[in-house]
C-alpha cells in the first residue's frame, strides 16, 4: 500500500465514508482533497498530512479546486453556514 492510500484510507475512517463539505452526505465518487494545495512537484510534506486532507465528493473537490462553477454561491453559502453551525433558513 502506498503513503497516499494509506493517508486516503485513514481520512475516509475520519469522514465516515462520506463528504466532509458542510450539509453534504454524499458517500459516492469521494475523492481525497488537498486543503493546502501541494504545488508543483508536490510536497512530500503537505500531501501525506492527515490535517492537510479532506474527503470530498467530486462535486465539492472540483468547486474546492475551482474547476466548476456551476452552483458556487449555492456551496459557498453552504460551507460558511457549516462553519457557522447555523441551521439552514433559506430554500433555494
Ligand atoms: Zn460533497
Amino acid at each position: 500500500m502506498s503513503d497516499i492510500s494509506l493517508i486516503r484510507e485513514k481520512a475516509m475512517e475520519r469522514a465516515n465514508y462520506s463528504c466532509e463539505w458542510a450539509y453534504c452526505t454524499d458517500s459516492r465518487w469521494l475523492e481525497l482533497a488537498h486543503i493546502q494545495a501541494i504545488g508543483m512537484g508536490g510536497s512530500p510534506k503537505r500531501k501525506f498530512d492527515i490535517n492537510n486532507v479532506a474527503i470530498l465528493c467530486k462535486h465539492h473537490h472540483d468547486i474546492y479546486d475551482g474547476r466548476q462553477r456551476v452552483g458556487n454561491s449555492v456551496a459557498y453559502r453552504e460551507l460558511l453556514m457549516g462553519f457557522l453551525k447555523r441551521e439552514r433558513t433559506t430554500k433555494e
